[in-house]
């Protein structure tokens, strides 16, 4: 079998772990497989190479950030190479121009455009076991990009893709995608399975787990990902095409949470064909996605609109706003960045009625305000106020029965 495997930041934060990775991967080597590792920065690597670069600028020059964060995978895969070769196993490191895993050329959020798989296929042939750096790609200039945050996940997943990988697996810090994140809530169960689709809304709105990229890739190629960790045994999670068991057990497979957005809100824009347009052209323009929308029903001639925006972009935004409420003739724009955003997911969502009032009414009776909505086919959000993000994940998750039994609850029933 051809296996590519990922391993995360935690998995190989210093040597000792690195050995433990080297380990497994000789396992599978000498079960006969073939083997691609591409790994992450040793953890908090990347944070700490992109304090230096905001120690020296604001708003660091793109090209040269990228040059500075991609050096963390490189640093582990040579690391990884060592090990391998000192334990008496034939590895090779191959950076992204060696590869070539071409991108496009936006820096910091770069896009994969192709994986050159010869070189990787003859170091294979020769026996050697394979590493690659993850989160780095390389343009049409030569110029080195990186894929955005959590991006050697994708790496993983674009490789498994091109090589026609027979498995691909992510080794993380945690033995699977679970219900929630298992460190906001205690009772959070690991899932056997996830769709592709439900796995997609997850990561985007909050469970960092996999990148979405990298679930998006694995959809288009179908590629089924095993989640597990580097950690302890286990059966871990299969990231894959949704199958009927599925869709018939469960109705909501997840709770997420993301606190990382702001809300603005332009209130009394005249009520004429253009406004919207014209608020969220200003916005596109300069690159920023917007995620919640919410037009209010016109009170006489004017009406408010509401949307969400990523708290880095809060600011800007919030500046482009102020000049529009000028140019339009609206009364005021006003900005919070105090919300959360939870959300339940499930495709069981599309076959069910009454799960929108029954999360409403969950929040309702723990006092909790909800600012905005928002859904899809599988997924509700609701955005409310920070302080109650982690207790709404808590309440949500036990409502929707996806609370684990603790052993003694089993045993009374
Ligand atoms: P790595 O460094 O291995 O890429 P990440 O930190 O990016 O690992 O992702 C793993 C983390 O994702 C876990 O430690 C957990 O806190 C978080 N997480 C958020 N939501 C979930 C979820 N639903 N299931 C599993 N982990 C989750
Ligand atoms: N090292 C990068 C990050 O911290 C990429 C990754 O770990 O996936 O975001
Ligand atoms: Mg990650």
């Amino acid at each position: 079998m051809l296996v590519v495997q990922k391993y995360g930041g935690t998995s190989v934060k210093n040597i000792e772990r690195i050995k433990k990775v080297a380990e497994k991967t000789i396992q599978y080597k000498n079960q006969g497989n073939e083997m691609v590792i591409v790994v992450s920065a040793m953890a908090g690597e990347t944070d700490r190479l992109l304090s230096l670069a905001h120690e020296i600028a604001r708003f660091p020059d793109e090209r040269e950030a990228d040059v500075l964060i991609s050096t963390g995978e490189q640093v582990t895969a040579a690391l990884l190479a060592l090990t391998l070769k000192e334990m008496g196993h034939d590895a090779v490191s191959l950076m992204a121009d060696q590869v070539k895993i071409s991108t496009d050329s936006s820096f910091g959020k770069a896009r994969i455009a192709d994986i050159e798989k010869d070189r990787v296929i003859s170091q294979l042939k020769k026996g050697k076991i394979v590493i690659i750096p993850g989160f780095q790609g390389v343009d049409e200039e030569g110029n080195i990009t990186t894929l955005g945050r959590g991006g050697s996940d994708t790496t993983a997943v674009a490789l498994a893709a091109s090589l026609n990988a027979d498995l691909c697996e992510i080794y993380t810090d945690v033995d699977g995608v679970y219900t929630t994140d298992p460190n906001i809530c205690s009772k959070a169960r690991r899932l056997d399975r996830i769709s592709y689709d439900e796995m997609l809304e997850m990561a985007s709105l909050g469970a960092k787990v996999l990148q979405i990229r990298c679930v998006e890739l694995a959809k288009k190629y179908n590629v089924p990902i095993l989640v597990k960790s580097s950690y302890e045994e286990g059966k871990g999670t299969l990231v894959c095409r949704e199958d009927r068991t599925m869709m018939e057990k469960v109705v909501i497979s997840g709770v997420t949470y993301n606190k990382n957005e702001a809300k603005i809100t332009v209130s009394k824009v005249p009520d004429r064909p253009g406004m919207a347009a014209m608020i969220f052209t200003a916005l596109s323009d300069v690159n920023i996605p917007v995620d919640i929308i919410v037009q209010n029903v016109s009170r006489g001639s004017y009406t408010d609109i509401t949307f969400t925006v990523a708290k880095a972009d809060a600011k800007k935004a919030y500046k482009i706003m102020a000049d529009i409420v000028k140019e339009i003739g609206a009364e005021s724009v006003t900005m919070d960045e105090d919300i959360a955003k939870v959300s339940i997911v499930g495709v069981g969502m599309r076959s069910h009625s009454g799960i929108a009032s029954k999360m409403f009414s969950v929040l309702a009776n723990e006092g909790i305000n909800i600012e905005a909505i928002t859904t899809s086919e599988i997924k509700i959000s609701c955005v409310i106020e920070a302080k109650y993000g982690e207790l709404a994940v808590n309440v949500l998750h036990r409502a929707f029965g996806l609370d684990k039994q603790d052993v003694e609850e089993e045993s009374e029933n």
